[in-house]
């Protein structure tokens, strides 16, 4: 009889859970219980699955438990079939065009900023995405309740990154990144040694997002015109109502209006400097907005389609950027991570 992978199984389940945009907690059942099985040996889980003792092992539930049995049983998991019923419709075609053309990600968070998974785990998804590569861009000193890194911690994980690089498959790789923090004077929170060994620098507005129009052009501007920002993230700051987050009006109390700045003025600068802006696709960002997007592409920018993922399944939210970028007529090649790792550091290195 054939068994299934229980180990993958289990990975998919958080994979789909996350892209449903469910609370990590609910997710970390099945990462933990993943990382359990993969390190007993299948004698071991045979005789436990015999003996009804699977949950006694560290990280395994009555839930996770029976999705093993199922697996080693032969059989794709209950939990796992029902998640994969609900699985999404398919992209429109210019949509899944732009899709494939993708070879990676330039911003995605880990445990080591308010991600919810270690490296390790979200490379393995992005690799199995078929992904070439993705960024990983954790926090900036100054956001601390997202636990953002001290430059020490930076330097730390840059070594960590390296070999965590070592082990993966042929083909891809994790490129060093952050998710700074552009202060209200417009220059960015790290130190500016640190950003200039960065492979990708996202800088993003987190703070003051109801500054007046004057003061927020000047402050992307200035963003914008530093040498080590590669992409403006998540350009207006609007939060949206997310499908599938709790009644309406829990998701009507977490939405915030753009921020306000001179379109024209930060487009022209990023043309100058040849900046690209995000098209952010979280469900509850979608960022910029479609009009302003519209007035980017009529203006020449580049962009980078990302996910801004916190855990590993959100990394295939790209589906929701290409539809946006779709719409608004983005031509692939004008998209950075259409190209490859080696285009994109060429790119990033022609500014910084
Ligand atoms: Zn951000
Ligand atoms: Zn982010």
């Amino acid at each position: 009889m054939a068994t299934r992978d229980p180990v993958a199984d289990l990975r998919r389940i958080a994979f789909l859970l996350e892209r449903a945009n469910e609370a990590t907690y609910r997710v970390r059942a099945f990462r933990s219980a993943a990382a359990t099985v993969a390190a007993t040996s299948p004698d071991e889980l045979a005789a436990r699955v015999e003996a009804g003792t699977l949950a006694k092992l560290p990280g395994i539930g009555d839930v996770t438990a029976r999705c093993v049995a199922e697996s080693l049983a032969g059989e794709e998991p209950v939990y796992l079939r029902r998640l994969a019923a609900t699985e999404g419709a398919d992209l429109p075609a210019a949509a899944a065009a732009l899709r494939s053309a993708l070879r990676g990600d330039c911003h995605v968070h880990s445990d080591w900023s308010d991600g919810g998974s270690p490296i390790e785990e979200v490379a393995l998804a992005a690799a199995d995405l078929g992904h070439e590569y993705f960024v990983l861009t954790d926090h900036s000193p100054r956001l601390t309740v997202a636990r953002g890194l001290t430059a020490d911690r930076l330097r730390r994980q840059l070594d960590h990154v390296a070999m965590v690089n070592e082990a993966l498959p042929e083909g891809f790789r994790i490129l060093t990144g952050i998710e700074v923090d552009i202060l209200d004077d417009g220059s960015l929170d790290q130190e500016e040694e640190l950003l200039a060994r960065l492979d990708v620098v996202v800088g993003s507005v987190h703070s003051r997002l109801r500054d007046d129009a004057a003061r927020m052009t000047r402050r992307m501007v200035a963003a914008i015109g530093n040498p080590h920002l590669d992409i403006l993230g998540h350009m207006t700051g609007r939060k949206v109502a997310a499908a599938g987050e709790g009644d309406a009006a829990h998701r009507r109390a977490r939405t915030r209006p753009p921020s306000e700045f001179d379109l024209e003025k930060v487009l022209a600068a990023c043309l100058d400097h040849g900046k690209a802006i995000e098209i952010n696709s979280r469900p509850d960002r979608l960022d910029p907005p479609k009009r302003m997007l519209t007035v980017a592409v009529e203006a020449g920018c580049v962009f980078s389609i990302d996910t801004d993922a916190h855990a590993p399944g959100q990394l295939d939210w790209l589906d929701f950027g290409c539809e946006r970028a779709a719409l608004c007529g983005v031509p692939a090649g004008r998209v950075v991570n259409t190209w490859t790792a080696e285009r994109l550091l060429e790119w990033t290195g022609s500014h910084g």
